[in-house]
């Protein structure tokens, strides 16, 4: 067709969010280039998204960028809920989990989207600014994408994949998948990056509940605090909308906390509306959603953001393998049911801290504390906070072999201690005795597949096991009894989705 460019990479990413960005390092990481395009003319300064979550740190610590996060950032070891005297009403702490990382990173957005771009100009990838994809039509065997660049000009690019991360009101959504289905929470809030003065310890974020409504404050880098303040009166509302400015910004910050926080500062203030909303289907043939694009859920989670890298993690092996030949249709199509399951549980998560935010508030109005929750649900509820729940379970690339095994290892559920494991591979753990003949998986699926016994499978006596661990950390596949026809059911479901060296 004349007129038509193809692109140089097999992959275009529409936008250069969090979202977008991860999902060029990763694939950059794994020798797949793509072209990554942002309307954008320059790179945002805004505060934001904050929170990195434990199960989040895990991913960019396999991705080699755990170094820059943590000097770039305050650790929030706890989320604690205090009354208008800032006096402690309750505490959640995120040690205890199976996680190394017993903390948030509590960073601006702006600061993670740069370490971010950073990585992927290290890796030679660019970000096309002022460009803006203007339609995403797929074909059989191509996406054509029409672009307007930074001094106007129209162009056509032909393209293998479309990544879609435009955030909420993306355009590949759009046109390929519908709006966005769910609810908008009622009311506005106001976040802002601000300095205060007030004796709330750095160590954790702090939901002050008063009967006025709730602030929020997280610490952040030099001294600052993100913050949210809501539900917002409407004389507030009103007077915010025309100007946030620090009076309307402290007024508002007094009507709830009295005395004991005093604004100093306002840099980024911005008042919105939360969602919690998700597309109809995440991909088609040829074209991905990932993050805002596909899902939007309350902040108060602090998870929106975070959902969008595990989006990118979840695709970007699946899509390298599918790029260098290695992958049946299978990989890519878990693409949309895994992270539609994983992006439910996210919005059902933050739902809830949404919800008890607004207990908080009520039970300050009427003075009827809430129910305190069980040591059982509260440490399930750290691990959903800390997105360490993520489960896989009903994936077509999920199977298992014979009786059950112990809950560590329960196909689909993350493998504890994955991100030590060496190289963007499938690996492949034996314990126990007399397995089948394993050594045939070496031939076989060399190069993607790493055989082996891991540190906490060092025994080698009892039944014979096998746990197939996927390159992004989740339990495959487990075989129980690993004999000859465990095996053979392990390496069937393999072939379900890869192709045999
Ligand atoms: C006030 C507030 C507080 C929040 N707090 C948290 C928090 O604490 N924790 C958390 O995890 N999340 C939080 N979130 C959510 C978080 O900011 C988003 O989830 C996150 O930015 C999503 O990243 P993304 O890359 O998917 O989309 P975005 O960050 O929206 O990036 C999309 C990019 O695509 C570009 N783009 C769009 N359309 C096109 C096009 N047609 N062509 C080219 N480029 C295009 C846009 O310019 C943009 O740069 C918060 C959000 C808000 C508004």
């Amino acid at each position: 067709m004349t007129g038509v460019a193809r692109s140089g990479a097999p992959v275009l990413v529409i936008g250069a969010g969090p979202s977008g960005l991860f999902a060029a390092l990763q694939l950059a990481r794994l020798g797949v280039p793509a072209r990554v395009v942002e309307r954008e003319p320059r790179p945002p300064r805004q505060a934001r998204a904050t929170a990195l979550q434990p199960g989040t740190l895990e991913i960019l610590g396999q991705a080699g960028l755990m170094d820059d996060f943590l000097a770039s950032s305050v650790h929030l070891e706890f989320a604690r809920v205090f009354d208008p005297a800032l006096a402690p009403v309750a505490e959640m702490a995120f040690a205890g989990t199976d996680s190394p990382w017993g903390f948030e990173c509590s960073l601006p957005q702006w600061r993670t989207e740069e370490i971010l771009a950073d990585r992927l100009a290290d890796l030679g990838g660019t970000v096309e600014r002022g460009t803006e994809v203007v339609s995403v039509r797929p074909e059989a065997d191509r996406v054509l994408v029409e672009l307007r660049g930074a001094d106007g000009a129209p162009e056509t690019a032909e393209t293998s994949w479309v990544i879609g991360a435009g955030g909420a009101h993306s355009l590949t959504r759009q046109s390929l998948a519908g709006d966005l289905a769910g609810e908008t929470y009622p009311g506005t809030a106001l976040a802002g990056d601000v300095r205060v003065s007030c004796g709330l310890p750095r160590d954790g974020s702090a939901l002050i509940a008063s009967a006025e409504g709730y602030v929020l404050l997280a610490p952040l880098p030099g001294e600052r605090w993100i913050t949210f303040i809501g539900d917002l009166h409407r004389d507030e509302a009103e007077l915010l909308a025309r100007d946030i400015s620090p009076a309307a910004v402290a007024a508002c910050l007094r009507r709830r906390v009295p005395d004991a926080v005093e604004l100093t500062d306002i840099g980024w203030g911005s008042t919105f509306r939360m969602h919690r909303r998700m597309a109809p289907r995440l991909a088609g043939e040829r074209w991905f959603l990932l993050g805002d694009a596909g899902h939007l859920s309350s902040p108060f989670g602090g998870e929106g953001l975070n959902c969008g890298l595990h989006d990118a993690h979840n695709l970007a092996w699946k899509l390298a393998l599918e790029i260098r030949g290695r992958a049946r249709p299978a990989l890519t199509g878990s693409y949309a049911p895994e992270r539609e399951a994983a992006a439910a549980r996210v919005l059902e998560t933050s739902d809830r801290i949404h919800q008890m935010a607004h207990s908080a508030v009520e039970a300050a109005r009427t003075g009827i504390a809430p129910e305190p929750l069980s040591a059982e649900d509260a440490a399930a509820f750290t691990r959903a906070r800390a997105m360490l729940d993520t489960s896989y379970a009903d994936s077509p690339l999920t199977g298992e072999y014979g009786s059950p095994g112990g809950r560590a290892t329960t196909p689909g559920s993350r493998y504890a201690g994955w991100h030590e494991l060496p190289g963007p591979a499938h690996h492949l753990v034996f314990s126990g005795a007399d397995h089948g003949d394993w050594t045939r998986f070496i031939d076989r699926w060399g190069g993607l597949v790493k055989v082996g016994r891991g540190r906490a499978h060092r025994a080698q006596t009892g039944r014979p096991k096998a746990v197939l661990i996927r390159p992004d950390g989740y339990i495959g596949f487990r075989a129980s009894p690993a004999d000859a026809a465990g095996l053979d059911a392990l390496d069937a479901h393999l072939s379900s989705y890869l192709v045999p060296a």
